[in-house]
């Protein structure tokens, strides 16, 4: 697993090395100088420049991003055969991010690495996995083919978000955004707890009764909302 903050993931008081290579000796038939040896050129590959001298670090002598790295490199280390990966890149600059995601399609490509990743950045999600299942406030509002979602969201979430990706092609008019902000877990709204900031909302009909299920809208896809006809014209499947 890639853990999201690798401040609270790594030990302070072992270094680098003992920490990646404890997993390998753990899970791989080495002896301590292989483990070391794959610690380095794991290292090497997530881009800690100097990774034998990497090994002797301990993680508060290095930067947030640096310490997200080595947390990749820990878990990729063994050849996973599932990876659980919450929100691998956030803390890194575009360039490492770009290097990341090759290494994690590498290990998709070439040992059948499944890949669960748990992420805001839509970017990364169209880059690494097949199927999305877009959350709001804990419960599955869309899913299905990440490029057929991408390309087609139905679900007004899931179209809020899409539309306030910042595109090249855009000029100097502001970004759009979904109105409101996130309830509190104590304060979840009545009926789709999307409502209070869906501009499809339908008083009377999406603000009471239980959440809407999810149901489905054709090509192995499905969402939860009730009034899919009426904002799509009668065409959701
Ligand atoms: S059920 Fe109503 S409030 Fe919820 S997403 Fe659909 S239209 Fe919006």
């Amino acid at each position: 697993m890639i853990f999201q903050e690798p401040m609270t993931a790594l030990s302070p008081v072992h270094t680098i090395g003992d920490q990646i290579c404890e997993a390998i000796i753990l899970h791989a038939d080495t002896n301590e100088e292989q483990a070391a040896e794959i610690a380095v050129e794991m290292l090497d590959k997530v881009g800690i420049p100097n990774p034998q001298s990497g090994l002797g670090q301990y993680p508060f002598e290095m930067s947030g991003g640096m310490r997200q790295r080595v947390v990749i490199a820990m878990a990729l280390a063994c050849a996973p055969e599932v990876l659980i990966a919450d929100e691998p890149t956030t803390a890194l600059d575009v360039t490492i991010q770009a290097q990341m995601i090759r290494l994690i399609k590498s290990l998709q490509r070439d040992l059948a690495t499944s890949t669960l990743l748990i992420t805001h950045d839509l970017g990364v999600v169209a880059q690494l996995v097949d199927y999305i299942a877009v959350m709001y406030l804990g419960r599955i509002v869309e899913q299905g083919d990440v490029r057929a979602v991408m390309k087609d969201p139905r679900h007004p979430y899931t179209i809020g978000l899409l539309e306030s990706l910042p595109s090249l092609a855009q000029g100097k008019e502001r970004l759009s955004s979904i109105e409101g902000n996130v309830p509190g877990l104590a304060e979840r709204p009545p009926g789709c707890p999307f409502h209070p900031r869906c501009a499809h909302a339908d008083p009377g009909v999406c603000d009471r009764g239980d959440p809407p299920l999810l149901h489905p809208i054709g090509e192995g896809r499905m969402a939860a909302c009730v009034r899919l006809e009426e904002i799509h014209g009668g065409d959701v499947e």
